[in-house]
């Protein structure tokens, strides 16, 4: 069925990036990759058993030298794709890329679509659906932890935990099926404890996949950082500080920080995109009402506030209307009370738990921040499997569903050949998480996401 879906042409894309770099690669794959390759190179490398390279010059039609090159050749299946691949490592220079690339079109080659070499490798059997949307996901990891996530994933770690799955549920299938078969005998041949027990073992096993998403997406994409307080609390003084340089202008005028900017820090292993906005005043200004509608829209976004207060002074309106509004994002907000070293008003006392007292000025407890970033977002560095894809995600979310009514259908004895139909699902939904069962709009929705030459 994958076959089916297979283009025969032979496609070209540059693999490296054309910004820079002392050598460009250009892949082609297909069926011609190696006769076209052949025709235009001075060594003959038709006969190499694969697995080779070959250093040469490389002449358009009309005999021109083109580039001195190593070719690289793989022959089919023994290959990214699984098909012949000629790799052609030019000078890296984009006018010999294109005249390399162009000579390939003229003699009847494709561009290659955004991630068609891995779509390619996926419906030649290379690796699963899983497997090719792990390759997205190693390029784009923003963490060593997403790095080796990734990697796990290409391994096949959870392509084989998905596997493990299945196998379960159709060893259940069969002996319901079996039960049905036997049924006018009136011979009860099944365990309904040993497939309850089955679906349980699975329901939980899948739980804890899911509930590596959030972690697996921020340890893919950063953790983002709100810091938001009212004007002159020391928002930009202690992003310096956790950025450890003069990144935002600290000014003694309040309401100077009308931008949001952002920098970003990795702290254990983890991106942290941190956001510093405008004050969140009650003011008449234009542009400072600007800032803070922007603000709030950004509360919604970031993963965690520090909301920033000046310990030093007397709450005032201002800040209590601050802290009405994190009354609906309680849960990502860290409380900041600034400026400890001047002292605190009596007042400002708050449970220690939520607030951590610190200075931005002489860098007092900014430690403490970012331990406490860490351990909100409830990163387990032990985790070897996270879940970083939606797709995946919504999958997996299905069939537990699915579990959760087959275990109900189960109980309430409707009937086996019900149970039946529910476990039924799971397998093909589980299938087309993997890309057994598949069809053009799946891939190409996921592979468009990929960038030429993947
Ligand atoms: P923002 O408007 O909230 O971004 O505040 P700024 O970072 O611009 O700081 C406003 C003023 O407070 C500046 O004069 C800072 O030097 C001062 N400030 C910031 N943090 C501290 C602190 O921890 N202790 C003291 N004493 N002053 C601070």
């Amino acid at each position: 069925m994958r076959g089916d879906l297979l283009n025969k042409d032979t496609i070209i894309a540059p693999i490296t990036s054309l910004n820079g770099g002392s050598v460009h690669v250009i892949r082609i794959s297909g069926m011609n990759a190696i006769p076209l390759s052949n025709r235009f190179f001075s060594k003959d490398i038709s006969k190499s058993p694969g697995n080779r390279f070959f250093f040469g010059q490389l002449v358009n039609e009309q005999n021109k030298h083109l580039d001195d090159v190593v070719v690289f050749l793989y022959k089919k299946p023994h290959s990214y794709t699984g098909e012949d691949v000629v790799e052609i490592s030019c000078h890296g220079n984009i006018l010999i890329t294109e005249k390399i690339i162009e000579l390939f079109i003229r003699q009847g080659c494709r561009l290659a679509e955004p991630g068609e070499f891995t779509k390619r490798a996926f419906l030649n059997g290379k690796i699963d659906l899983v497997q090719a949307e792990s390759v997205a996901a190693l390029i784009a990891a923003k963490s060593d932890q997403a790095l080796q996530n990734a990697l796990n994933q290409l391994d096949g770690k959870l392509s084989e935990e998905l596997k493990e799955l299945r196998k379960n549920i159709i060893n259940s299938l069969s002996l319901l099926e079996l039960n049905l078969d036997f049924a006018e005998e009136d011979i009860e041949v099944i365990d309904e404890k040993e497939i309850l027990n089955i679906l349980q073992k699975t329901e939980e096993k899948i739980t804890v996949l899911l509930k590596s998403y959030q972690q697996g997406r921020l340890l893919q994409q950063g953790i983002t950082v709100l810091i938001t307080g009212k004007p002159n609390v020391g928002k930009s003084s202690l992003m310096n500080a956790l950025l450890k340089k003069d990144r935002v202008m600290v000014s003694e005028i309040p309401g100077t920080t009308r931008d949001i900017v952002h920098d970003e820090i990795y702290f254990n292993n983890i991106l942290i995109k941190f956001l510093d906005t405008a004050g969140i005043r009650t003011s008449g200004d234009k542009i400072e009402q600007e800032g803070v509608r922007r603000a709030k829209k950004l509360y919604k976004k970031a993963d965690i506030i520090l909301m920033v207060f000046d310990i030093s002074n007397y709450f005032s309106k201002e800040d209590n209307y601050i802290l009405k509004i994190a009354k609906k994002y309680e849960e990502k907000i860290i409380f900041i009370g600034n400026k400890y070293d001047l002292g605190i008003k009596k007042e400002n006392r708050f449970d220690n738990n939520k607030w951590i007292y610190i200075s931005a000025k002489k860098n007092i407890n900014i430690q403490k921040i970012k331990d406490t970033i860490i351990k909100k977002i409830h990163y387990n560095e032990s985790n070897e499997l996270f879940l970083n894809n939606e797709r995946q995600y919504k999958k997996l979310k299905e069939i537990k569903e699915t579990i959760t009514k087959a275990k109900k259908v189960l109980k309430s004895h409707l009937g086996y050949e019900f149970v039946s139909m529910e476990l039924r699902q799971i397998i093909d939904i589980l299938s087309e998480l993997t890309g057994e069962i598949t069809n053009e709009d799946i891939l190409n929705n996921i592979f468009s996401q990929f960038c030429i030459g993947k």
